[in-house]
């Protein structure tokens, strides 16, 4: 296998009470790429994700994550894997007060080293000076950041995101943009997100995955995608094999 390839999903399967959703969906993502998950309501985007983060269990196929099997029991392959699904707060507290009980949960950091962390954290998602406001108070925008500091806690290599540009204004997408491709460029993460929102893929994607209908109806590079001049909607219109 190629050794920049983090995460390789093969032949997987997944229903919900005998129907199918996920029929048989493989592909690849490389270190420090970003891969944008297309698809229309009920294509089983979110299924796909859940189904890499263990969420979702009593799959069929493998997902093979830094070339070992990954394990939905396995908590240290877990950590190495973020995510912004199904997130929550502690309205009533601040920022890093939530950042610290999840610190305190999870036993992710080691208790001398939480609260550089959390500094660090803060700073690289832009709330350090969101100081003593409650996260209750804060923008639509300042929750998401606060979220992708939640998912970078462990410091993972990989990060699954699922719309993280839904309920964001212009400049709240713009940021998270360029906190997204920080990580990318200084950390080398991978990251993969679905959205609807084609300009955001268009403008952050290295590479473009549509499901469609449970399987993958195209998978290339967004260069590529580009050059062939077929447009997304297009694609998501075919119908999966
Ligand atoms: P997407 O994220 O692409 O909109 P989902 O993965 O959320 O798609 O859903 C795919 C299909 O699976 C939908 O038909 C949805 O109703 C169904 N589904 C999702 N989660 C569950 C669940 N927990 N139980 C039963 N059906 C589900």
């Amino acid at each position: 296998m190629n050794e920049n390839v983090i995460l390789d999903v093969r032949r997987l399967q997944k229903g919900y009470r005998k129907s199918p959703v996920l029929k048989d969906v493989s592909f690849q993502i490389k270190q420090g790429h970003i891969l944008g998950l297309i698809g229309k309501n009920g294509a089983g985007k979110t299924t796909l994700m859940k189904s890499i983060l263990g969420l979702n269990t009593n799959y069929q196929g493998e997902i093979i994550f830094h070339g070992k099997k990954l394990m939905p029991s396995d908590e240290t392959m877990k950590a190495e894997i973020g995510s912004l699904v199904d997130v929550s707060f502690y309205d009533d507290m601040t920022a890093y007060q939530n950042l610290k009980v999840i610190m305190m949960l999870t036993k992710a950091v080691p208790a001398a080293e939480q609260d550089e962390r959390i500094r660090e954290l803060l700073s690289f998602v832009g709330l350090e000076s969101s100081g003593k406001k409650s996260v209750r108070s804060f923008s639509f925008g300042m929750k998401q950041r606060l979220a992708l500091a939640q998912a970078m806690i462990t410091k993972p290599v990989l990060l699954i995101l699922d719309e993280p540009f839904v309920g964001l204004d212009p400049i709240g997408i713009e940021d998270v943009k360029e906190l997204l491709r920080k990580l990318c460029r200084e950390n080398k993460t991978s990251i993969i997100f679905s959205s609807h929102q084609l300009t955001e893929v268009c403008d952050l994607a290295d590479d473009i995955v549509i499901l469609n209908n449970g399987v993958i109806s195209y998978a290339d590079t967004y260069e590529n995608m580009k050059s062939s001049g077929l447009s997304f909607v297009e694609l998501m219109r075919q119908e999966g094999n």
